[in-house]
């Protein structure tokens, strides 16, 4: 029963309804299905394939018996809420929250998407996620958890086209709450120019332009070299973001990490990206040396941003190395030497380079509902 004291409170989303009782908070899609609980101080989210995270401290996957009971306190509190009713036009939302289907849900993701989504950059988790190829054209960096085992593959032009229209067929009005698009998989500028504008063209007939354009991950020694003329032009079709997985500016230490050693060729490329008016979001791996290598690390790094035109638009990542695991565990707490490293990273950057510097936050780079 509900107490006279405690009171319903609601409101309407683009795609679904906010509604909270008590200590508990509910974010519901237009489809019925749970994005997100908030009981107390504990804080729950859904990624789009079905899984379940505790995102209050770090980000911690729920195990399958977890979700079981999450999603059962779920249906409890819509069905408390709805005989406590404040409202008729939150009866209909709830009664499809008591009878949701996330099995059925779950697999309409694995249908649509050709790969599962593994991680967005931190500032892009609304964006809607298109998947016109799959997998990492290099899979050697010892230190990613997320393509190693995925080689790289076009899809073709009708069956990217069939991807579009099943994504906006199954998220409804969700669409509604995504303010940008980002290409996947892990280098979707390995396309030619040619294929890359007709993604971009597709994408913008049956999306729209969203508010925060199209981005995506690139790494310039796997992908076609591009003119200042074809950077424009992609940034004309919509592009607005580039996100360069860098991780360290010292040649030696990219080459152990499985990258290109070239990093004169790097800055080229992204200058050249850069000078075309697209937004770059640098990826930075703290820690990429160890210990030992910490201080040159650093300074290499410093050095080679320090020399790249970057402004306000630009993006520094900071993601420490212990970071990059699979989400199935709460993250560690910093060791020393990393946290002093992550914090000179900063500083340094924010003094020297006009760019905004920003955590790779766990909680943030999952592709949330
Ligand atoms: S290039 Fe990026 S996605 Fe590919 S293996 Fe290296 S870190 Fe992973």
């Amino acid at each position: 029963m509900v107490s006279r004291a405690q009171m319903v409170q609601w409101r309407s989303l683009a795609d679904g309804v906010k509604v909270s009782l008590g200590e508990h908070a509910l974010r519901l899609s237009d489809r019925g299905l749970c994005c997100s609980l908030r009981q107390g101080p504990q804080f729950y989210r859904r990624t789009l394939n079905g899984h379940w995270f505790q995102v209050d401290t770090g980000r911690r996957r729920l195990a399958d018996d977890e979700v079981e009971r999450l999603l059962a306190r779920v249906r409890e509190h819509c069905q408390r809420l709805l005989e406590s009713l404040p409202d008729d036009a939150l009866r209909e939302p709830l009664e499809r929250a008591i009878h949701a289907d996330y099995r059925a849900d779950a697999e309409r993701y694995q249908q649509i998407y050709p790969e599962d989504v593994p991680i967005l950059p931190p500032d892009r988790y609304r964006d809607l996620v298109v998947q016109p190829a799959t997998g990492c054209p290099n899979r050697r960096c010892h230190f990613c958890a997320f393509y190693r085992d995925r080689p790289f593959a076009l899809l073709s032009e009708e069956a990217f086209q069939q991807q579009l229209l099943a994504i906006k067929g199954w998220l409804g009005e969700g669409v509604r709450q995504r303010n940008g698009v980002f290409l996947g998989s892990a280098n979707a500028l390995a396309l030619s120019q040619r294929r890359l504008l007709g993604v971009l063209e597709h994408t913008r007939q049956l999306f729209g332009q969203l508010p925060r354009g199209v981005a995506s991950f690139w790494d310039p020694d796997f992908s076609p070299s591009r003119s200042a003329n074809q950077w424009r032009e992609l940034q004309q079709a919509g592009l607005k973001r580039l996100v360069v997985g860098v991780e360290t500016g010292d040649g030696g230490l990219r080459r152990e990490l499985g990258k290109g050693d070239d990093t004169e060729r790097l800055t080229e490329a992204l200058t050249v990206a850069s000078q075309a008016g697209i937004p770059l979001g640098i990826c930075i791996l703290v820690g990429a040396g160890g210990e030992q290598l910490s201080d040159r690390h650093l300074e290499n790094t410093l050095r080679w941003i320090t020399a790249l035109p970057l402004g306000r638009q630009d993006l520094v990542y900071l993601s420490p190395l212990q970071n990059l695991d699979t989400g199935q565990a709460s993250p560690r707490p910093l060791s020393d030497w990393l946290a002093a490293e992550q914090a000179s990273f900063k500083r340094q950057l924010t003094h020297y380079s006009n760019a905004q510097v920003t955590d790779y936050r766990m909680e943030d780079y999952g592709y949330y509902s």
